[in-house]
Parts: structure tokens; sequence; C-alpha cells
């Protein structure tokens, strides 16, 4: 019930749609009862015509005056009267059921007309509010799990979402709107009959819910055996290597074989009370319109309040009602299926942004004087990954941060631009909180050039220009050059308008590389966040990566996590990280005296 409202809230942004909906199904659903009335009309004409006359005066009273088909029955009697009239009547009478025929089914597309913008609308608010959301949380959100499962939300969840539960808002708005009608019509027709059926009909009811029931509860098991094939299968591709080399196929398919037979019992047992439901169903339904042929029959016989014209059209408007009763209680299935999704995205939405801004937050314009990091530490999760770091970066100085992987040397550069906030401790920047600045202003201070290039799939310039909208055709070209870029980009197809594709696929490591310098040269930041990567590069790109890197360092403040010790060798002041603690600091001539961590770092890459 919960994800029905939050599908409300969706749908309520678009009243009028809705409105117009709304308003198209009630008029489509009154000409589809009148066009039924005309049956009766139309069989007493055939059978016995003085008969129309009969039904005209039977049913007298309140019902007979607001009854369309009464007022027309009495209409059809004069024309009787005239030469010819039977032949004349029962045209009129085709004319008026093709007619209303017509207009009923111009209303239901009209209906579904308005209707469509509002299903997909739907949707989209929802990739959108989940793109929105994507933006805004901060990068320690989203590991690689995270990542999948954030995939899965905007793809499996909201297809499920669309496919059932969006068809409910359909159903939600339409059939109830057929059934009251239909029903009204059933009462004008014969109000003791009616009221005999609503004691019938929650019987049936009761039963078909009950098959219902237990079918979801089935095909839920099944679902869940399935996802389980499917993680062995995923588990087996991915390991086939291992799984050939150690001989474990064997067991691997025991394991696979017993899930599937499994699946195969429960699906058997979900297809068998499947099908089980249509013949129930039909029996139920052919027991209540039995139940009505009886007591209507009776009620014709004894001629009384009723004529047989309106008993068949009485069956027949019934049987009309069984259909939206049988897609409601779909519908209800439905809504269970796809809860679990909507819970899901909305969850996403929901999810709280832990880097927030201050009420009145400070705009730094200009980088003056240093960056402090003060009995600063950091946890993820619960897992503490920095822990009490002391350190202070004065302007134009580089401090590299070096150290094994997993020593938190990233987590310690991510703090400075808020990407995650400091559990303990403060990190300023020229004496102030960095969580009192505008998170613009702050990250305006700061070029980032990441280990691995972050390329998107538009154009070198455009990639170079990110973030910086009114950059001009030549600082594009002058930042390219400083980096070292601009020969190679020239040598592309359309130079400056080459489409790199997905990721940048398209160049080299070293332009990649030298594609993001050129990105931070353009923004010219004071402070510098460089994740170094020349290691995986051949000797020719590392020279000009590094060259284009050094362009870029000149007079700046610079954090550098170096991979490579070689190319800090002229830091002010390299800080050694063990398991988020500094351990070492200094010159890299003092750190070679103290002969400890460092030493021993670097002596192990020149043996390489
Ligand atoms: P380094 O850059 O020195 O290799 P990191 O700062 O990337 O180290 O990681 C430090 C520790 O924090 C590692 O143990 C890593 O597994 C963990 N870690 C990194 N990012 C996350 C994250 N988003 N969620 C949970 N733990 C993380």
């Amino acid at each position: 019930m919960k994800s029905l409202r939050t599908i409300f809230r969706y749908a309520a942004k678009y009243p009028k749609l809705i409105l117009a909906y709304f308003s198209c199904n009630i008029i489509s659903n009154l000409f589809s009862v009148v066009s039924l009335g005309m049956l009766s009309p139309f069989l007493l004409l055939i059978f016995k015509k003085q008969d129309i006359s009969q039904g005209v005066s039977r049913n007298t009273g309140f019902f007979s005056r607001i009854n369309p088909v009464d007022q027309f029955k009495s209409w059809l009697y004069e024309i009787l009267k005239t030469p010819n009239g039977d032949i004349k009547a029962l045209g009129f009478i085709c004319i008026l059921i093709l007619s209303f025929i017509i207009l009923k089914n111009i209303f239901l597309y009209m209906g579904i007309y308005f209707l469509t913008p509002v299903r997909n609308a739907v949707v989209n608010d929802m990739r959108t509010k989940m793109y929105k959301k994507i933006l805004v949380l901060p990068v320690g959100y989203f590991n690689d799990q995270k990542k999948g499962d954030i995939m899965s939300r905007f793809t499996n969840d909201l297809s499920d979402v669309e496919s059932s539960v969006i068809n409910l808002l359909e159903t939600l708005f339409r059939e109830p709107v057929t059934i009251i009608i239909f029903f009204a019509y059933l009462i004008i027709l014969s109000p003791q009959l009616t009221f005999f059926l609503i004691l019938f009909l929650p019987i049936s009811g009761l039963i078909i819910g009950r098959i219902g029931r237990s079918l979801k509860k089935h095909s839920t098991r099944a679902q869940e055996k399935l996802g389980a094939i499917l993680s062995t299968i995923e588990e087996t591709l991915g390991g086939i290597r291992v799984i050939k080399a150690f001989n474990a196929e064997k067991k691997q398919y025991g394991k696979f074989e017993k899930q599937n037979n499994e699946l195969l019992i429960i699906k058997n047992r979900v297809n068998r009370k499947r099908d089980l439901a249509s013949p129930v169903s039909e029996v139920m339904g052919v027991a209540a319109v039995v139940c009505v042929l009886w007591y209507g029959g009776r009620l014709v016989l004894r001629n009384s309040f009723l004529n047989p014209g309106d008993f068949l059209t009485y069956i027949v408007i019934f049987s009309y009602i069984i259909q939206p009763l049988k897609t409601l209680s779909a519908a209800a299935y439905n809504i269970r299926k796809g809860a679990a999704s909507i819970e899901r995205i909305e969850h996403l939405i929901a999810e709280d942004v832990s880097i927030k801004e201050i009420a009145n937050p400070v705009i730094i314009n200009n980088f003056e004087d240093s960056i402090e990091f003060k009995n600063v530490s950091f946890s993820y999760e619960n897992k503490v990954t920095l822990e009490d770091i002391n350190l202070k970066i004065e302007k134009g100085r580089t401090v590299a941060l070096v150290g094994s992987s997993g020593a938190g040397k990233s987590t310690l550069v991510d703090l400075v631009p808020r990407f995650h906030d400091t559990v303990n401790g403060e990190l300023k920047i020229d004496g102030i909180n960095i969580r009192d600045y505008s998170l613009v202003s702050l990250r305006n201070q700061m070029g980032i050039v990441t280990q691995e290039p972050i390329l998107f799939n538009d154009t070198i310039a455009n990639n170079i220009s990110l973030g910086m909208d009114n950059a001009t055709e030549d600082q594009i070209i002058n930042a390219a050059k400083i980096a070292n870029a601009h020969q190679f980009i020239l040598q592309k197809e359309n130079g400056y308008d080459t489409i790199i594709g997905e990721r940048g696929n398209k160049l080299s490591g070293g332009e990649k590389q030298r594609v993001t310098i050129a990105r931070a040269v353009l923004k010219n930041p004071p402070i510098l966040i460089l994740d170094e990567a020349t290691s995986s590069l051949d000797t020719e790109s590392e020279k000009l990566v590094q060259e284009a890197i050094n362009n870029l360092m000149n007079n700046r403040t610079s954090i550098v996590i170096a991979h490579r010790l070689s190319t800090i060798r002229h830091a002010d002041e390299i800080i050694v990280l063990q398991k988020g603690k500094i351990v070492e600091r200094g010159t890299h001539m003092s750190l070679m005296a103290l002969d400890g961590f460092y030493h021993r770092l670097v002596m192990m890459q020149e043996v390489k």
C-alpha cells in the first residue's frame, strides 16, 4: 500500500491529465452501458414487440425517469405505431448501438491518450530524481558493490515499476469506474436481483483470492531459486579457469544440478496452481451466472418486476463486470511484485546527503596561505582509515604522499575537496574550517588529476573545458600546449572536435592523461591534487606526461600521491602513510638518512 501511495504522489503532479483520463473513462463507460442497454429493446422487438411498451409501463418510478433506455423505449413505442414501424425501430436501434460503441471507443482512446504522458512521466521523474541524487551523494557512498546496485535500480527496478506498477495506475483509475457504472445500471435494471448478487459475489471472490495468495508465495520462492542459479552460473563463468585447473567441474555441476532440480519442483507447483486458477474462476463465474439465471428467471417467470429483455441485458452487463473485477485482483498481486522495486528506488532517493553546506557559507575567492590538517581522523562506516593526521601545507609547496596500497592516501586527499568529511579533527584552509566554505568556491580552488584518467564520451575540447563553460578556443589550445597534448590532438581526424569514445577509449593511456592534465591547466586552480600515474605508460609517453605534470605544478600548491618515488624527490615534504597513520615525514634526503620505511620503498623500486 505504501508503494501505491508513492506512485500516487508522483502521479498527483499531473492533476489535469488524470482528471481528463478519469472523465473520459466515465463517459466511455456510460456509452458502453447505454449501448448494452439497447439490447433489451432489440430483443423485445425481435421476439415480442408489444413487450416494449410493457417494459416501459412496468419499470415506472424513479429509475425509469433517470434511465435513458426507458425513455428511448417510450420513443420507440411511438415509432412502432407508424406504418412499417418495426423495421424503422430496428434500424434505429442498430444505428444507435453502432454510434454508441464508436463514441465509447473514442473516449476510451482519449483516456489512454491523456494517461500515457503521466505513466511515462512517473518513470522519468523517478529516473531524474535518482540521477540528481547520485550527483549530490558523497564520493564515499560509491564503492563497487553500490555502483552495481545503483545500476540495477536504474534498469531492473525501474522497468519493473514501469511494467507492473504503472499499469496498475491505469487499472486503478479505470476499473472501479467501470464497475461502479455497470453496477449502477444493474441496480436500475433490477434492484432485487442485484441485492441477491451482492450476497453471492464475496464468496466466489474469497475462493479465487485464496488461490492467488498461495500462487504468490510459490512464485516468490521460484524467483529466489532462479536468482541462486544465476549467481552459480555467474560464479562459474568468472571462475572457469580455476574450475578446470582444479578439476572442480563435477562439484560445480552438482551444485548447479541441485538448484536446478529444486527450481523444477517449485515451478511445477507454481504452474499447476496457476493453471488451476483459470478453471476455478470460470466455474465460480458460471456458478454466479447460474444463480442469477435461477433467481432472475424466477422473477421473469413470475412476471413480476423484470421483463425478459431486461433480464438478458442484465446477464450480459453482469458478465462485463467480471473482467474488471479479475483485472483488479490481478492488480493487487502486481502491487506486491513492484513494491520491492519502488522501495529500492525510493530508498536511493531518500538517501541522506552527508556533505552539506552550512547556512551562510563563506566564499573563498583566493587561496592565500595554507592547508592544515589538525588531528584529523576518518572512517568508512566503522573502519578507521585515517588516524590523527597533522599536516600543514604552505602555499606554493609540494607535499608528496607515499605508502603501500590501502594506506589511506586517496582518502586523505579526498578530504580536501570535501568528497568526505573528517570524522574527528579539523581541516582548515587559510585558517577557516573547510566546512564553512561554500562547496563550489572551495572546489574552484582545486584541480584534480586522477590516476585513472576520467574522460567523457564527448569532444576533446569539451573534455578539456569540463565545468568551464566560458572557456575560449584559444584558452583550450593554450592549456593543451602546456599539457603536451596540442600536437597529438592536431593529428586526430577532427582535431579538438574529435569524439573520444566511452571513457576516452579512442586515446592511448598517455594521451588520456595529457587531456586530463590540460583540463587542470585550463581551470588554473591554486591547489593541485595529483594522483600520479605514470607507471602504466611506456617510457616515451611517461616523459611527455611527466613534463606536462611539471608544467602544471609550476607555481601551485600541490598534494601528490606518488607511485614512482623517483618523481617526488624534490617535494618539499614527503609524508609516509601506513595503515592510516603518518609514520615518517621529511625531505627525500632526511628520510633516506632515517633508513626506515621510505628508504625500504625506494630501495625496492630501484631494484625493479
Ligand atoms: P590508498 O589510496 O593508500 O591505496 P585508500 O585511501 O584508497 O588507500 O583506502 C584506504 C582504506 O579504505 C582501504 O582499506 C580501502 O579498502 C578502504 N576504502 C577506500 N574506499 C572505501 C569506501 N568507499 N568504502 C569503504 N572502504 C573504503
